[in-house]
């Protein structure tokens, strides 16, 4: 009896019994609960032995590396990168980048017309070209000032047929990650799924939310190659979640998402992990001197405190900047149509040389 007095008045009983209440079949597209994936030749035969003849697939039998499909569940990379994230194979998905993890979430678990999800700009831009391509509704909830979610809006914004909230965390272009106790807060009190984008987590010093999987059913992480490790031409995207997401996702994806060239490098890479740190932390001592020396630059108002590999800056007039940078040869990505961001200019942490460059560019001008 005291124990649930307790649990009310901190709001405890209402959050735990809504996740024990939590069943991923309520939230699957009916007809992709009623689908069998398709499957392959390389489905259907996995017994491999180096002697045998495959005449099953309509592949050319003469060798040139490529000439044979791809395994379509990438056993290899996968036991690597499970070791590599401490995360069970069963629990992880890959795609052809991250773009294509968030599109096949969508389309598992949105009936286009019907269900609506809610993002949080300032934000990815993907997650609102993916609600409109598969036509779901996106609520816009805005960040707060401190560019960190509005929990209580955000709630409010849910209704029976909201389905996803995204949180990019790092986010995408502010460069913060989102406090643990705002994303806890979502996890508990949504009966739908939180997707949590962590294209940067590699960057930041915080665990990543898919060490929690096991406590919440909810939960979806994304994560990729493109960034920290490199590897964005080769389009690896890495989805983490329940089994039971898992299967689902891996019953709608297209069986051969991965292709071999992707999946061999991808391999290489993640068995050089040592490289891979070495190049992180070159990068991160790089933010650090650019966030130094970005904030003395005459024009530059204020910089934004980044997890990230790239900076925030505000500064006197963007459209200005960043076309007197384009005329000295560097790119930045002008950020000021975004809400909250008016006169910002994102810095992406290149080498040394090039941002040296930069600052001395920016130095210079006037
Ligand atoms: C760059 C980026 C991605 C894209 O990842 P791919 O794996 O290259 O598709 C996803 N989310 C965020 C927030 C990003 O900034």
């Amino acid at each position: 009896m005291t124990l649930i007095i307790f649990y009310t008045a901190f709001g405890l009983t209402k959050n735990s019994m809504k996740t024990q209440n939590f069943d991923i079949k309520n939230l699957i597209r009916p007809n992709v609960a009623k689908m069998k994936p398709y499957s392959s030749a390389r489905d259907e035969f996995k017994d491999f032995k180096e002697d045998m003849i495959f005449l099953d697939a309509n592949e050319n039998p003469f060798e040139n590396g490529v000439n044979r499909y791809p395994d379509p569940r990438q056993v290899t990379l996968k036991s690597h990168l499970s070791t590599l994230k401490r995360v069970p194979e069963k629990q992880i998905l890959f795609g052809n980048g991250s773009d294509e993890v968030l599109d096949l979430i969508f389309r598992a678990f949105c009936e286009p017309r019907q269900d609506n999800v809610i993002t949080l700009p300032p934000t990815y831009g993907m997650y609102a070209v993916l609600a409109e391509t598969n036509d779901v509704g996106n609520k816009e909830v805005l960040l707060n000032n401190d560019f960190e979610p509005n929990i209580d809006a955000v709630l409010n914004a849910v209704d029976a047929q909201t389905k996803l909230i995204f949180l990019c965390s790092p986010n995408n272009p502010t460069g913060n990650r989102f406090s643990d106790l705002a994303v806890k807060k979502l996890l508990e009190n949504f009966n739908g799924l939180v997707v949590i984008d962590e294209a940067y987590a590699d960057f930041c010093s915080a665990e990543s939310w898919s060490a929690r999987l096991h406590e919440y059913p909810n939960l979806i992480v994304t994560q990729t190659l493109s960034k920290a490790y490199g590897m964005a031409g080769i389009r690896l995207g890495i989805c983490f979640a329940s089994e039971e997401i898992i299967e689902v996702l891996h019953t709608i994806k297209p069986p051969y998402n991965v292709n071999g060239l992707t999946q061999k490098k991808a391999l290489k890479r993640v068995m050089d992990e040592s490289g891979v740190q070495k190049e992180i932390k070159t990068i991160l001592e790089e933010r650090e001197k650019l966030q130094k020396t970005l904030k003395n630059v005459s024009f530059v108002a204020k910089i934004y405190p980044s997890e990230a590999n790239f900076l925030l800056a505000r500064v006197d007039d963007a459209d200005k900047r960043y076309n007197q940078l384009l005329a000295r040869g560097i790119v930045v990505r002008n950020r000021s149509k975004q809400p909250l961001c008016k006169n910002t200019l994102r810095f992406t942490v290149g080498t040394p040389e090039e941002n040296k460059k930069l600052i001395e560019i920016l130095n210079g001008l006037v």
